[in-house]
């Protein structure tokens, strides 16, 4: 209790003790960001304790709608179902500049050992599921709270208005559901006030306080690809009787893994195709009717993605019909590639060197990894940024990365990501 007072009172004191009109300082920043780091520290514990999934984050964002109402926030709930819009108007006219944060953990088990691990289960497609933070939502959401606490602390001096987007379900809704950036779009995010400009931060096991990102395509496009085989069922002493759904996957497969390596310029952009999922069969004597393959494509160019799904689909349909069966090959929920804004990158850097001086890499390499702030980043200029937050004693060789159920972060990097997120936005609305 007495922490949490003394850091208040700190805030508090350097709003006041600002000089009238003056934009806040770097030392002003950097100070605040220290004394918030303790709540930063204690909000991600306590959500990374109860994590939620896409489309269920109610307590989370309760908790978020109650600490931005007490530092002054205008509030707006329920935005894409869950997520909360925090708009904070700052003492003098100017732009307005968003701050996303994703909410969502995944149904992975934890195994980190942490103190404050989760044992929270949830039912996701019509199952029990283990629920686990194992992307670092949780210190998204906690950092960004630190920002709208400093931020809260500077309205006076703020010239503009800073808007915090709360996301659900970033990694995708359950099956039937709609979710995530999308939702929010719709629902008015980033039109009551007309946001200018987006900035978005994730964590990940890179070296500690790294902050890394690349003007243009940054993470990949990403399409799930579903593909249905119809045959004719037979014993499986008679595969000549029937069509055999092994050799049709088998060849599918082949085929894929032979058109990424083989007919496209793999110097030109990177592309992945891959299959994670076939379904068929019931018993080891009975070559089945149907067969069920689910996979993802990752892209960096529309050329290349319209590309590749006009040669999967050929393929596939081609297969099917050198086995008489029907095969074919469905893309379904695109996201579009993570696009920083060229201009927007090369200002950002100084303000991100701010705040992690010489630890700023603004070529860092192409992720084949997808984002649903591509969206944000298709409406408005856009710069996602990662956040390294590898523990001291964790080989970089070895870091569990995200979505392992051993990822965890060093706490202390907390600081930085929440000073980048205050001078992104703060610069931004200085700039000229
Ligand atoms: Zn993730
Ligand atoms: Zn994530």
């Amino acid at each position: 209790m007495f922490g949490r007072v003394s850091t208040l009172a700190l805030v508090a004191g350097l709003a006041f003790g600002a000089p009238a009109l003056a934009a806040p300082s770097q030392a002003q920043v950097a100070a605040a960001a220290k004394a918030v780091q303790p709540k930063v520290v204690a909000w991600r514990r306590d959500i990374h304790e109860h994590p939620e999934l896409g489309n269920q984050e109610v307590r989370t964002s309760a908790l978020i709608a109650k600490e931005l109402k007490a530092l002054g926030f205008e509030v707006r709930e329920n935005v894409g179902k869950t997520g909360v819009v925090g708009i904070l108007k700052g003492g003098k006219p100017g732009k307005v500049v968003a701050l996303r944060a994703d909410m969502d953990a995944l149904p992975v088990e934890e195994k980190t050992g942490l103190p404050f691990a989760s044992k929270a289960t949830a039912t996701w497609e019509g199952r029990t599921v283990p629920v686990m933070h194992a992307c670092g939502h949780d210190t998204h959401v906690a950092m960004l709270l630190g920002t709208a606490t400093v931020l809260a602390g500077m309205k006076k001096d703020i010239k503009g208005t800073v808007v915090l987007l709360f996301q659900p379900a970033e990694e995708g809704p359950q099956a039937g559901e709609e979710g995530g950036a999308k939702l929010m779009i719709r629902d008015g995010a980033l039109d009551h006030p007309k946001v200018d400009a987006v900035f978005g931060l994730h964590i990940g096991p890179g070296d500690a306080n790294q902050l890394n990102y690349r003007p243009e395509g940054f993470y990949a496009s990403s399409d799930r690809i579903t593909i249905t085989v119809k045959g004719k069922q037979t014993h499986g002493a008679r595969p000549w009787a029937g069509i055999d759904m092994a050799s049709v996957a088998a060849d599918i497969i082949q085929a894929m893994n032979q058109i990424a390596a083989r007919q496209v310029d793999v110097g030109a952009s990177p592309s992945v195709v891959t299959i994670a999922v076939i379904n068929m069969g019931m018993r080891q004597n009975i070559i089945p009717e149907d067969l069920k393959m689910e996979g993802t494509l990752r892209t960096f160019s529309t050329a290349r993605h319209d590309d590749l799904v006009a040669k999967v689909q050929k393929a596939v349909a081609s297969i099917g019909d050198r086995y008489g069966a029907k095969a074919e090959a469905v893309f379904s929920q695109p996201y579009p590639v993570t696009y920083n804004d060229p201009a927007l990158s090369k200002w950002v850097k100084a303000s991100l060197e701010k705040a992690a001086p010489g630890k700023v890499d603004d070529n860092a390499p192409l992720v084949t990894g997808a984002e649903d702030f591509s969206l944000y980043a298709e409406k408005v200029p856009a710069v996602f940024v990662q956040l390294g937050g590898r523990k001291a004693d964790v080989p970089a060789a070895t870091a569990p990365a995200n979505h392992s159920p051993f990822f965890d972060v060093d706490e202390a990097v907390f600081e930085t990501g929440v000073k980048a997120e205050v001078f992104m936005a703060l610069d931004y609305l200085e700039r000229k």
